[in-house]
């Protein structure tokens, strides 16, 4: 990586897909996220299926991680872009069915407009399925008013013990 940090920083990450292997595709990114240099997975989400919003297709699979590291910003985007282009991500229109979606969604307290990257996610706040994984991880950081301005969304938790809820 050309650039490392010299302090490692906590990262909220967003993860979606609803082509192919949804839940495959996300477990598979986790895996590869925790093997970056100087990068360690701390927490993950439960899975949820989640209706598309803005869009039609399949349900989407969601979770958020939660990560400490010493990559900057961009070496991460850069890294989880290239995840979801092994994982057959293609664009082919905006909000697309997609193989694969690694959103960053909070950069340690880091606030960044640029062509490439905004942080923290500007959209995150409208997202059922941000904001409900990322209140299991960060509760104090998601409000009940975030929750409820949300709720006409159609999402719900899926057992973890289960794999046929796909
Ligand atoms: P949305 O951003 O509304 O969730 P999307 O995930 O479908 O939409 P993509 O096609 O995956 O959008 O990404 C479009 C571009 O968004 C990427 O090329 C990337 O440069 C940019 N981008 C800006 N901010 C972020 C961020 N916080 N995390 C990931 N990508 C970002
Ligand atoms: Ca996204
Ligand atoms: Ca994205």
């Amino acid at each position: 990586m050309a650039f490392v940090q010299r302090d490692s920083v906590s990262v909220f990450v967003g993860l979606g897909a609803n082509l192919g292997e949804a839940r495959h595709a996300l477990e598979t990114a986790v895996k590869a996220i925790d093997q970056l240099p100087h990068t360690r997975v701390l927490q993950c989400s439960s899975f949820y299926r989640s209706a598309p919003v803005d869009a039609t297709g399949p349900d989407y699979i969601n979770a958020v991680i939660h990560l400490e590291t010493r990559l900057n910003a961009y070496e991460a985007l850069k890294a989880f872009q290239s995840f979801e282009n092994l994982a057959g991500r293609e664009r082919p229109y905006r909000n697309a069915p997609r193989t694969l979606d690694i959103d960053i969604l909070l950069f340690g307290d880091a606030s960044i407009q640029s062509p490439v990257l905004t942080v923290p996610h500007p959209r995150m706040r409208a997202r059922a399925f941000v904001l409900k994984p990322l209140s299991e991880l960060l509760p104090g950081w998601v409000t009940p008013q975030d929750l409820q301005s949300v709720q006409s969304q159609a999402i719900e938790k899926l057992d973890a013990s289960r794999s046929d809820d796909l």
